[in-house]
C-alpha cells in the first residue's frame, strides 16, 4: 500500500512547497520507489484555466488535457512522472461535484457539511488510483490558519488516523528570518506555525526550514524541542543557486534519509544520484552562451511562462550552452524600433498568448526574423503570428489577422468550431463558456518525412499537448506555402494545421502546441535543443 506524504506551508506563502515536493519525490525516486506528486488547491476556481497569469502563474496543461498548477510542471519536470487531471484538486472543484451529487438526491436527504462531506471528498482524491505507488506526496496549497484551507488540513488529520501513523508522514515548511538589526535568525515564527498546525490536530515529523544563511545547531536545537520534533528532522533549506541544485542539496541535509526514517524504513537502497550530478555539471559548466528573445506579453511575471523558461534552460543543457532570456514586451515593440531591440538576439521566440495586445509587436518581430535570417520559434499564438506575418507579406494578404481579434477580412486564423475529440467530434460555438472550451491536452500530429521538423524529431507522428481556442485555417494552405511557409505538421485527419516552418531559411518553426510543457533537464525537448543548437551558430555569425 503507498506510504502518504503531506506537506503543509506555515508563516508566509511563496516558500516554493511544490519545488520542495518535486525534490523529494526526485530523491525517492533515486532510491528506486515509485512516487506520484498531487496538488491540493484550496480556492474556489474549479481550475486555475480561467485565471490570469498575473495572479497565478503559468497554466500547466497534462495529456489527458487537465488545466493545472504550475507546481505539476515542476513534479513532472523532476520526476518524468506525466501529470494527470488526478493530481490537482480545487475547492471549486470539490464543492461543484458536491452540488451536482445533491441536487441528484444523491445524499439521500441528509444535510451536506464540510465535514464530512466536503473532507470525504478530498480523502477519496487522495487515496484515489495511488495501488501501485510506493509513495504519495501531498502538497497542500496556502499556508495553515488559513481559511480556505482548513477543510484540507482537516482531512489530512483524518487520513492520519485512518491509516495509522507508520503509514504516513506530515512535513510542515517554514521561514527562518534574518533580523539584520539583531544580527540573528528567528525561530519564533516556526514555533507559531507549528504551535498553529498541533491546534488543528498534526504533529509535524520534519521541518523544511527555508533560511538564507547557516543554520546554527543551537537554532536548529531550539526549533527541534519546541516544536516536539528530532534535531535531525529540522532540515534546512538554504537559497539555491538553481532549482536543479535543490534535490541534491536537500539530500546532503538528510530529507530523504529523514522522511524514510519516519516511516520506519531501514532497508532502504541508496540513491543514484548520477542524473542529478550530470544536469549540474552541464549546467555549471557551460561552454559558451546564447541570448534569446522571448517577445511576449506577460514578460514583467516569468512564473507566467514557467515552462518555457525551463524548456529553454534544458536547450542549454542539450548543448552545453547557458541561455540567456532577455524578456521583450511586445506591446512597447509596437512602437520601439525593432531592429535595435532584436539585433543582439540569436534567436527570437514569441510563445503562447491571449489577446490582441502586443500582436504587431509580436508580427514585427516575426517580420525581422524572417528576413534577417534569426532562428525564429513560434509558439501556440506565435505560430498563428507567423502565418499571419506569412500572409500579409510574403502572400499579398495585406489584410490577413485572426478572428480572435474580431472581424477580418482575410481570417488567416480562426475560431475552431469541431475537431476529433477523445471521446468522438467536439463542436463549439462562438459564444460558449470560456472555461473548459478550449482543445486540451496531448492530441497526435503527422509530420511531413521530408520536413525540418522531421528530422529534429526523428519519426514523422508526434504526441504533443494543445491549449488553443482558435487554429490555423487550412484553407490559406496554398497561398502560404506560394509565400514559402510550408504546412509541415498536420492533425493525422489532415484538418489541423499544428506545425508551420520555412525550407528557406536556417530555423524557422511554429507549432500550434507548446512542446515546453514535456521538457525535462534529464531529456530536454528536441525541438528546444534544434533551436539552442540553431541559436548556437547564429552566435557565431554576430
Ligand atoms: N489565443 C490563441 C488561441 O486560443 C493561442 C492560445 C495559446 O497560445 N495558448 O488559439
Amino acid at each position: 500500500m503507498a506510504r502518504f506524504i503531506f506537506i503543509t506551508g506555515g508563516v508566509v506563502s511563496s516558500l516554493g512547497k511544490g519545488l520542495m515536493a518535486a525534490s523529494l519525490a526526485a530523491l525517492l525516486q533515486a532510491r528506486g520507489y515509485k512516487v506520484r506528486i498531487r496538488k491540493f488547491d484550496p480556492y474556489l476556481n474549479v481550475d486555475p484555466g480561467t485565471m490570469s497569469p498575473y495572479q497565478h502563474g503559468e497554466v500547466y496543461v497534462t495529456d489527458d488535457g487537465a488545466e493545472t498548477d504550475l507546481d505539476l510542471g515542476h513534479y513532472e519536470r523532476f520526476t518524468g512522472v506525466a501529470a494527470r487531471q488526478s493530481d490537482n484538486i480545487t475547492t471549486g472543484r470539490i464543492y461543484r461535484d458536491i452540488i451536482t451529487k445533491e441536487r441528484r438526491g444523491d445524499y439521500l436527504g441528509a444535510t451536506v457539511q464540510v465535514i464530512p462531506h466536503v473532507t470525504n471528498e478530498i480523502k477519496a482524491f487522495a487515496r484515489a488510483e495511488v495501488d501501485d505507488l510506493d509513495f504519495l506526496i501531498c502538497e497542500i496549497g496556502g499556508t495553515v490558519g488559513d481559511i480556505e484551507s482548513l477543510p484540507f488540513i482537516e482531512a489530512i488529520r483524518q487520513l492520519r488516523n485512518d491509516l495509522g501513523r507508520t503509514q504516513t508522514v506530515s512535513i510542515h515548511t517554514t521561514l527562518i528570518p534574518y533580523i539584520a538589526a539583531a544580527g540573528e535568525l528567528k525561530t519564533k515564527p516556526t514555533q507559531h506555525s507549528v504551535r498553529d498546525l498541533t491546534s488543528l490536530g498534526i504533529q509535524p515529523d520534519l521541518l523544511l526550514c527555508r533560511v538564507d544563511r547557516p543554520l546554527p545547531d543551537s537554532d536548529r536545537a531550539k526549533i527541534a524541542q519546541f516544536c516536539n520534533v528530532r534535531k535531525e528532522a529540522v532540515i534546512p533549506a538554504l537559497d539555491a543557486k538553481s532549482i536543479y541544485s535543490v534535490p541534491l542539496q536537500y539530500h546532503r541535509e538528510g530529507l530523504d534519509a529523514e522522511v524514510l526514517r519516519a516511516f520506519g524504513i531501514e532497508d532502504a537502497p541508496e540513491p543514484d544520484i548520477s542524473r542529478w550530478d550530470d544536469i549540474l555539471d552541464r549546467l555549471f559548466n557551460p561552454q559558451g552562451e546564447v541570448t534569446i528573445g522571448v517577445v511576449g506579453k506577460y514578460v514583467g511575471l516569468p512564473d507566467a511562462y514557467k515552462s518555457l523558461t525551463e524548456a529553454l534552460v534544458h536547450g542549454g543543457l542539450a548543448n552545453r550552452v547557458k541561455v540567456n532570456i532577455k524578456w521583450l514586451d511586445a506591446e512597447l515593440f509596437e512602437e520601439a524600433d525593432v531592429p535595435s531591440h532584436l539585433e543582439p538576439m540569436h534567436g527570437i521566440l514569441v510563445p503562447g498568448g491571449f489577446g490582441e495586445r502586443g500582436s504587431e509587436g509580436k508580427i514585427a518581430s516575426v517580420q525581422f526574423a524572417r528576413e534577417r535570417k534569426v532562428p525564429f520559434f513560434g509558439i501556440c499564438l506565435g505560430m498563428q503570428m507567423a502565418c499571419i506575418e506569412g500572409a500579409r507579406n510574403t502572400a499579398g494578404l495585406r489584410g490577413a489577422s485572426t478572428t480572435e481579434f474580431g472581424d477580418t477580412e482575410e481570417p488567416v486564423v480562426g475560431l475552431i468550431t469541431e475537431w476529433m475529440g477523445k471521446e468522438g467530434l467536439e463542436k463549439r460555438a462562438a459564444n460558449g463558456d470560456l472555461g473548459g472550451t478550449m482543445r486540451l491536452g496531448a492530441y497526435e500530429a503527422t509530420l511531413d518525412g521530408n520536413s525540418h521538423v522531421a528530422a529534429i524529431y526523428g519519426g514523422t507522428r508526434i504526441s504533443e499537448r494543445h491549449r488553443h481556442r482558435y487554429e490555423v485555417n487550412a484553407h490559406y494552405k496554398g497561398a502560404l506555402e506560394a509565400g514559402g511557409l510550408i504546412f509541415s505538421g498536420m492533425s493525422p485527419d489532415g484538418t489541423l494545421p499544428e506545425i508551420v516552418e520555412r525550407p528557406d531559411h536556417p530555423w524557422f518553426v511554429g507549432v500550434q502546441f507548446h512542446p515546453e510543457l514535456k521538457s525535462k533537464p534529464f531529456d530536454p525537448h528536441p525541438l528546444f535543443a534544434s533551436f539552442i543548437e540553431a541559436a548556437v551558430k547564429q552566435s557565431r555569425l554576430v
